[in-house]
């Protein structure tokens, strides 16, 4: 399409948090332009690779309801969806980020979280309960766990659609293949964006830009720079677009750098997946089955607790402990006992998979890994068990080990059921999260202080809410909520009514 020269609001990006800020704008009367940088075929940036998990506040089965009206009785009749209340999301979003969680920021997400999602859902997306993988079915019942409860109808790539839809029926204009490579400002503050598309450079002004075009993850040369050494040799789980454009760009015009630079959400991802994301597998490569089982590495040693808490909780921390190890992967080792309760993702043609019928044949197939030290350990897991405390996975059951260097201490079972199954991972980085500083209504705060004005921002690229870790389910959580919240400012902006 030809890019117009002038346009109310452009958005760069065209994920979640970018859709969620152009049909705020649009609401608001204004007429927006959407760059994005990947061709058509490629675009919606990670928020397209995702499941589409929602972390929202819900005070009972009623929200669900005013959330998901399709839910019939009889779904509910067999579901214990529980509370994901205000307290426990703020709690939740401490404690993994070790207190660090920007307060401001922190509120603004928790308490926006159900009406943004009933502003989406308003504006026709549809949500589902993530039946299976967020709940157990015990006793005929599914309970659910770790506060993650809503999904995407059709996940990611049904949410991209969804959004790109309501864009459309909104006038909103996505420019597919559209980089924005710099920030045109003046004395008054941002006035507009130079862009690339179809090998030309042309500015576009514009009354107030938003950026919300992710992180730096897919920027092997940032991530060394900021993550550390060894970050080059992550593999990476989503768009290979999000190379820190936008915060670049940002900081170019006098930006407020925030958040924890050196801090990146990265799981355990397999070892032969591709360098970027693949559409077609989605985030089929993540193994976050491992609460399950144990983790060998190449030494034969187990490193970390798997069992520490729910995976909601310890699946972002984990890519990068993977990392730390000897030759950057792991084997995540099961029994029959636990493998009916794998998620879909181990069951992909593409998974890196071995089986036995022994513990002394299936050591033998793990590539890379001391085999003999391998069998030690896990005969040693196996007596440390404590069998007489029940298994149970809807509920940290306190099943662990005693004894062991490194214990595990939930769901410990004994790997003593054949057949055996091992799936080697590497680590695989999902996004950054350092970024720029942005205030209470989503303008980017300048190193001078103040907001510079014009300019907002959402998504990943805002620093300042996740340190070290992350519960599930925030990112597009927060996408939305800062999106809605940049789209609307941005709008008021354009609009002369003041900040
Ligand atoms: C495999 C996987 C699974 C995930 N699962 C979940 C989940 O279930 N729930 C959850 O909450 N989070 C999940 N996440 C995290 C989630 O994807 C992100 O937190 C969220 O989607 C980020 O949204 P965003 O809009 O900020 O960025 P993105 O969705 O990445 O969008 C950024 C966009 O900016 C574009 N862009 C980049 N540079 C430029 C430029 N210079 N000019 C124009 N456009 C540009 C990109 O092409 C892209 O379209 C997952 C991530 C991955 C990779």
């Amino acid at each position: 399409m030809a890019l117009p020269s002038s346009v109310d609001v452009v958005v760069v990006g065209a994920g979640n948090a970018a859709l969620c800020a152009a049909l705020a704008a649009a609401e608001r009367g204004c007429s927006v332009l959407v760059l994005e940088r990947a061709p058509e075929t490629e675009a919606g940036g990670n928020s397209r690779f995702t499941a589409g998990a929602f972390r929202c506040v819900y005070d009972g089965v009623d929200d669900l309801r005013a959330l998901m009206p399709d839910l019939t009785d009889d779904e509910v009749a067999r579901a214990d969806f529980g509370t994901y209340t205000a307290a426990q999301f703020f709690d939740d979003m401490g404690r993994v980020t070790e207190y660090r969680t920007d307060p401001e920021l922190c509120d603004l997400l928790v308490t926006n979280s159900r009406a943004t999602m009933l502003w989406l859902s308003g504006l026709g997306m549809r949500f589902l309960p993530i039946w299976g993988r967020q709940a157990y079915r015990i006793g005929g019942r599914f309970k659910f766990w770790g506060g993650l409860t809503v999904e995407a109808v059709g996940g990611g790539p049904g949410l991209v659609e969804a959004f790109y839809g309501a864009a459309r029926g909104a006038g909103v204009e996505i420019a597919f293949g559209a980089r924005a490579t710099e920030l045109l400002t003046d004395d008054a503050g941002v006035t507009g964006v130079r862009v690339r598309a179809d090998g030309r450079t042309s500015t576009i002004s514009a009354k107030a830009v938003v950026l919300a075009c992710g992180g730096f993850e897919s920027n092997a040369e940032w991530r060394t720079r900021y993550l550390g050494p060894g970050w080059d040799l992550a593999k990476v789980r989503g768009t290979r677009f999000n190379t820190g454009d936008g915060i670049r760009m940002a900081l170019d015009a006098g930006a407020e750098a925030a958040g924890n630079w050196s801090g990146c959400h990265a799981v355990a991802w397999d070892r032969n997946a591709p360098d970027f994301g693949d559409l077609a597998v989605g985030d089929g490569f993540q193994k976050h089955s491992y609460p399950l089982g144990v983790m060998l590495n190449a030494h034969g040693a187990r490193f970390v607790d798997e069992g520490a808490d729910f995976r909601n909780y310890t699946y972002a921390k984990y890519g990068r402990v993977i990392l730390e190890q000897p030759q950057q992967f792991a084997w995540q080792v099961f029994d029959a006992t636990v493998s009916p309760l794998l998620r879909d993702e181990y069951r992909i043609r593409q998974a890196t998979r071995v089986r036995a019928e022994t513990l002394e044949a299936l050591v033998g197939k793990l590539e890379g890994v001391d085999a003999a030290v391998a069998l030690a350990t896990l005969k040693a897991f196996n007596a440390a068990v404590t069998r007489d405390v029940p298994f149970d996975p809807n509920v940290k059951d306190g099943r662990q080990t005693v004894g062991l260097a490194v214990p595990k201490s939930n769901w410990a079972n004994p790997l003593e059921t054949p057949p055996f199954e091992a799936y080697q991972v590497t680590c695989g980085v999902t996004f950054t999260f350092g970024g720029l500083r942005i205030d209470r209504v989503a303008r980017v705060i300048s190193t001078d202080g103040g907001p510079i004005p014009g300019l907002f921002a959402a998504g990943e690229l805002v620093g300042g809410l996740f340190y070290f870790n992350y519960p599930g389910g925030t990112g597009l959580m927060a996408g939305a909520v800062f999106g809605k919240i940049a789209g609307a400012s941005a709008a008021a902006h354009a609009r002369g009514e003041g900040d």
